[in-house]
């Protein structure tokens, strides 16, 4: 048909978001179909997706939109948000994001779209920046070891429970301490971590901590309502008693503030939040998490340190638990697979940029307002619950109701869970004009007040809010890195340099296994640095949020249709945290019906790691059932298990379609027997990607499940989080997803605690999601699915007979990823998939998923968002590197002396006018022509696993082991 005959409805159909999505278009669909051999999507879905499963209907997700359409809603949504001046605290504060950092870090796709630097020669920028937070929590903390970053403050707290179980050598003690004065959101994560490990909770003052028989004990440094007091003799108290002392902190007050470290904390955690990320109505923040290094094996999470490549330059990697759960499993320290890298790395670039001097002279601003205002408030009579604050007061208030609706009226939002007080934080935002508008709200209007007379006076009289013996005299951030990019340009420069160092989905595709590496389309991250969307506290009062709920309601109800489920909620902040959440749905519901007993959990041998680890948080026992040798669950094997447990039965964990990339015929048969038996059927949602619009884990037959927002609806993976895990349920479970005690959840119970520090988790995040499925529409996402099975059929029909593809559903097709076997070239070459990892990097690409789920392979995981051009180029270069393969099995090649085994190669290697290797550096940097197209420079080479982890080194390397480069 020629254009001229098209219907205005058919024109703006040719211009839908759909096509920009989806990597082929109608032509190279056709093409990819022809030569996997079948008639189009529809013929290619029924031969791969078991019938018996397909949905008949479309889901309820809209009819699409443009981008310019699906912005313009969400823009009016958005404005239904009320942005009041935030005074409001409690581990959230605004911050002004450096304009430097938030479009070339936050804003660039170089950032925000690499994935967790498990391919750490093609990663050294994001490691480099990583490595700078972990330097500025050792420096503010006063600890040894940090951490790269945790989902926030809450779920922090949380794991130093955890680890102070472990380390604590009062091993009869189940008790842990949480002290009064902390923060409330904490108090709820924490408690509802216990509850499910069976250790008790006592609460009290802080002073009373060592009263009790503790494994542990927390402790707010300042406290939730502002206090600055000494806690030293506490934490010796308890630690005489052989008990493990936390300190949740505040990192702006640290700056002035002793260190918790130098107090004699065994754990220092906290929220990095406001060192540049916006509020974002509760996140996502990378929370910092700090400890001591005899405890280093003992730490949840990742850390980055400090290795050497091969030829002998620093170069940096994760080291000890890289994949600790997928080695250590239902042993592992944490759940924690996505973190917050991202937000990591801006906390660590704002530190970067203002450096030791300007961090000093924010803080003392900060602080100046502080007393400015409580000297005010003081002179006029007004009462503080403390002597003692650096950036919180709470005032004591006769009308307490009054006081908060002349606040509202100005614009302005205190806090208001303290009985007969309001408690005001200030922060980097706050000015002159918003301390005179709080004089007037809490004295009137006649106040009288002079906020530069109020100056002069605390600056003769000096402050003694902060007692001498607690202010800092150790110095902070004195690495050069922390000294030197203070002016915009030097800064511009440093944050281009690192990016340039890191391969991400602007270079070329990362097939990732798994991992669902689509696109992550700028339209979808526009509203995410919408201050309509960035600047709301997660505790403001609800009648503020009301665009954020439409939006929130919204999604949610799409999610539900995708999903088959009845309920959803977006607390969770990751895939992870969402398998906890859905755990801990389960576990209620048994003991709601007297059969709290239940305790086993039937896990098949090729699930994630993520799935015995979170299991084993909620104290559920692990079973694995096998798999057989097409690398479907054995159903002989899930029937005697799940009779063997009877009884003890509490739930099944699966993957579908499975991590072997198949669509199991079998599927429903699974559930029926985890139900026949009492159970209940956690689906991982991890490989939603596949289902989208075909099928639904709730009409399969599940119920439960998380989604990884940050992998099947579009949320970038930021270089490792942030992420979202929300949870779908059927309705016998909804009454057991999480509440959260300081913003009371509609339709939760009052009882379910909370599993995250904000209500919604990470909800600045969502509009990424909201727009995804708005501009996609029903008939959209179903494609998407669809092409990314071709995609995925497609690559591997295209490597068969080159490499052979592990595993294969009934009709010869995988589902949306595939595995190839690289066991048995190992064995006739000596070649590792670790080398052909490293050579891809050579060709520009990204490693496949590595020995997940089967050691010894690579899973390719295309999505529908790759073109036919992109796949090309990657079937050429694996197929190329195959017959490099074949020159070292033949012996033309040397064992060790080819460019497999001595890939990645760098500049530095092709410059060195020491080139002595029998191949030539033209094919160690160009083995295919196309590479030169747009050649990725590995900034480093091959880096030795063995050497860092023997040398943790995990702060940043005095500037001198790099000047030899
Ligand atoms: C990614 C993934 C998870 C964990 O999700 P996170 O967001 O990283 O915590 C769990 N299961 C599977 C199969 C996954 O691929």
């Amino acid at each position: 048909m020629s254009d001229n005959a098209l219907t205005l409805a058919q024109l703006e159909q040719k211009n839908a978001f759909v096509r920009r999505h989806i990597g082929p278009g109608e032509d190279e669909i056709a093409q990819m179909l022809q030569t996997i051999g079948a008639e189009s999507l529809e013929d290619l879905t029924s031969q791969t997706v078991p019938a018996g499963i397909q949905l008949d209907e479309p889901v309820n997700a809209g009819e699409g939109a443009t981008e310019v359409e699906a912005l313009s809603a969400l823009k009016a949504v958005a404005a239904k948000n009320k942005i009041n001046r935030s005074f409001i605290g409690m581990g959230y504060y605004d911050t002004h994001v450096p304009n430097v950092i938030l479009r070339n870090v936050l804003e660039n796709p170089g950032w925000y779209t690499a994935y967790t630097p498990y391919q750490p020669e093609i990663a050294q920028g994001r490691l480099e920046a990583i490595l700078n937070f972990q330097q500025v929590t050792i420096d503010l903390t006063g600890l040894e070891l940090a951490s790269a970053s945790l989902l926030d403050e809450g779920t922090a707290a949380a794991e130093a429970m955890a680890l102070a179980k472990r380390v604590s050598k009062n091993k009869k003690a189940n008790l842990f301490f949480i002290a009064d004065d902390v923060h409330p959101q904490t108090k709820d994560v924490v408690e509802t971590r216990a509850e499910m490990f069976g250790f008790g909770i006592v609460s009290g003052p802080a002073e009373e901590a060592a009263e009790h028989d503790v494994f542990g004990a927390l402790l707010q440094y300042p406290s939730t309502t502002g206090e600055v007091k000494d806690i030293s003799d506490i934490i010796t108290a308890v630690q005489a008693k052989k008990g493990i002392v936390a300190v949740a902190a505040d990192l702006m007050s640290l700056v002035m503030l002793k260190s918790p470290g130098e107090l004699g904390a065994d754990v220092a955690l906290g929220s990095a939040q406001r060192f540049g990320v916006p509020m974002g109505y509760g996140g996502p923040h990378a929370a910092f998490f700090a400890t001591r290094d005899k405890f280093k094996r003992s730490l949840p999470g990742r850390i980055i340190g400090v290795s050497k490549d091969t030829r002998g330059r620093p170069a940096l990697r994760m080291a000890l638990q890289t994949r600790e759960q997928h080695i250590r499993r239902e042993k592992a320290n944490s759940n924690i697979c996505t973190a917050q890298v991202l937000l990591a790395n801006m906390a660590s670039f704002y530190a970067v940029y203002h450096g030791p001097e300007g961090l000093k002279t924010i803080a003392r601003r900060i602080h100046r307002l502080t007393d400015i205002l409580a000297s005010g408030l003081t002179g006029k009579g007004l009462a503080l619950m403390h002597n003692t604050w650096f950036d919180t007061i709470t005032v004591k208030v006769d009308d307490k109701a009054a006081v908060l609706r002349r606040a509202y009226e100005k614009g302005l939002n205190l806090r208001s869970d303290i009985e007969g007080a309001v408690g005001i934080s200030l922060d980097e935002t706050t000015t002159r004009d918003d301390i005179s508008a709080l004089f007037e709200v809490l004295i009137g209007h006649e106040h009288g007040l002079d906020v530069e007379k109020l100056d002069a006076d605390v600056t003769t009289q000096g402050s003694r809010s902060i007692p001498a013996d607690l202010t800092r005299t150790s110095d902070i951030l004195t690495n050069e890195v922390f000294n030197q990019y203070h002016s915009e340009t030097e800064m511009l420069r440093y944050i281009k340099s690192l990016e340039n160092k890191d391969l991400a989905l602007n270079h070329s595709m990362i097939s990732l296994g798994s991992c669902t590496m689509k696109l992550n389309a700028t339209a979808e991250m526009i509203p995410v640095t919408w201050p309509e969307f960035g600047q709301l506290h997660p505790f403001a009062p609800l009648d503020q949020a009301t665009g954020y709920h439409e939006m929130i309601d919204e999604l949610a109800e799409w999610l539900i249709s995708i999903t088959g489920y009845d309920a959803m909620s977006m607390q969770p902040n990751s895939g992870a945290q969402g398998e906890y959440a859905g755990l801990l749905a389960i576990q209620r519901y048994h003991e709601s019906r007297g059969e709290g007993h239940r305790n086993v959990c039937l896990i098949p041998s090729s699930a994630h790691g993520t799935n015995p680890a979170s299991a084993q948080m909620v104290s559920l026992k692990v079973v694995v059932v096998d798999c057989d040798k097409n690398g479907n669950v054995d159903l002989d094997d899930l029937r005697s298990k799940a009779k063997e447990v009877g009884d003890n039965l509490s739930c099944a964990m699966i993957t579908y379609p499975s991590t072997h990339g198949v669509y199991e015929e079998t599927i429903r048969e699974i559930c029926d027997i985890v139900h026949d038996h009492g159970g209940q059927v956690y689906m991982d949602g991890a490989n939603m990607n596949a289902q989208v619009g075909i099928t639904a884990p709730g009409f399969i037959g599940s119920d439960v499940s998380h989604l990884n927002l940050h992998k099947t609806f579009c949320i970038p993976h930021g270089g490792g989080g942030p992420g979202m895990g929300p949870i779908g349920v059927k309705s016998h479970l909804a009454p057991f997803l999480p509440n959260h005690r300081v913003v009371d959840i509609e339709n939760a119970e009052e009882d379910c605690g909370a599993v995250s520090a904000a209500p919604w988790g990470s909800a600045s995040i969502l509009p990424i999601s909201y727009m995804y499925v708005k501009m996609m529409g029903a008939a959209g996402l179903r494609k998407a699915s669809q092409v990314a099975i071709l995609n995925a059929n497609y690559v591997a029909k295209s490597l068969e007979g080159h490499f052979n593809v592990l595993y294969k559903g009934q009709n010869g097709r995988v589902a949306h990823e595939c595995i190839i076997d690289l066991r048995p070239l190992k064995d006739g070459s000596g070649v590792s998939e670790m080398d052909i990892a490293k050579r891809l990097n050579d060709y520009g690409f990204h490693a496949p998923t590595m020995s997940f789920p089967v050691a010894g392979t690579l899973m390719i995981e295309p999505t529908e968002s790759e073109a036919k051009f992109e796949l090309d180029r990657f079937i050429e270069a694996m197929i190329s590197i195959r017959q490099e393969i074949a020159k070292v099995e033949s012996g033309e090649w040397d064992a060790t002396d080819n460019p497999l085994h001595n890939a990645p190669h760098t500049l530095a290697d092709i410059c060195d006018s020491d080139w002595n290797r029998s191949y030539d550096r033209h094919l160690a940097a160009y083995p295919v022509p196309i590479v030169a197209r747009n050649k990725f420079w590995p900034s480093v080479n091959r880096i030795d696993d063995v050497y860092g982890d023997r040398n943790l080194q995990c702060s940043c390397a005095p500037i001198e082991a790099y000047r030899d480069e």
